[in-house]
């Protein structure tokens, strides 16, 4: 694990900023978990990450997740974090890699609806899963549709029970399901 998180502790100085360190590895008990975390950098993004093999897969959506099957949302991956960070919230300081404030905007397991491994799916580029959250539910995939130094992926909503084609859910629900407060709250 150490070598998979070996860019996340590069880019951060642990001493200096709130977000956590890499520890131990702790996979979960049960169904692997997920989470978004809104987080205004240098440009709002709400960062997806899904545990694989105790680590947390990682990748910034510029505009989100929209429960629109039609609407496929850019996703650009990022580096490994560790499980710990499933529930950082908080504010990263001025100087540090990602400075700005973080919020839980939501949270919860997945299951795997591909007969291939996560591993697999993410080596082949295309990954398929049920979110159960607080706010998102039902079938979604995550394609890679760019390789190389752009590697871009694209996140869409599958078409059940679950999809909603009316607004956007970024915005109906904008609080923490950690705190209950808005980014702009935070700061
Ligand atoms: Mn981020």
């Amino acid at each position: 694990m150490a070598d998979r998180l070996s860019e996340y502790k590069r880019k951060r100085d642990l001493a200096q900023t709130p977000e956590p360190g890499p520890r131990r590895r702790r996979p979960s008990r049960g169904d692997p978990i997920f989470v978004i975390q809104q987080h205004h950098a240098t440009a709002m993004h709400y960062d997806f990450r899904l545990e694989v093999d105790g680590v947390l897969k990682s990748w910034a959506v510029p505009k989100g997740p929209s429960t629109n099957p039609a609407t496929k949302r850019m996703a650009r991956p990022t580096e490994d974090h560790p499980m710990e960070y499933a529930t950082f919230e908080g504010v990263i300081p001025k100087g540090n890699y990602g400075a700005g404030p973080v919020i839980v905007w939501d949270r919860g397991t997945y299951r795997n609806l591909s007969s291939k491994s996560m591993e697999d799916g993410l080596h082949r580029g295309h990954i398929s899963f049920e979110l159960d959250g607080d706010k998102l539910q039902g079938g979604w995939a995550l394609t890679r549709f760019r390789t190389g130094k752009d590697e871009t992926w694209l996140l869409v909503k599958k078409d059940d029970e679950h999809a909603n084609r009316r607004g956007e859910i970024t915005s109906a629900r904008p609080e923490s399901v950690s705190s209950g407060r808005t980014i702009d709250q935070l700061t």
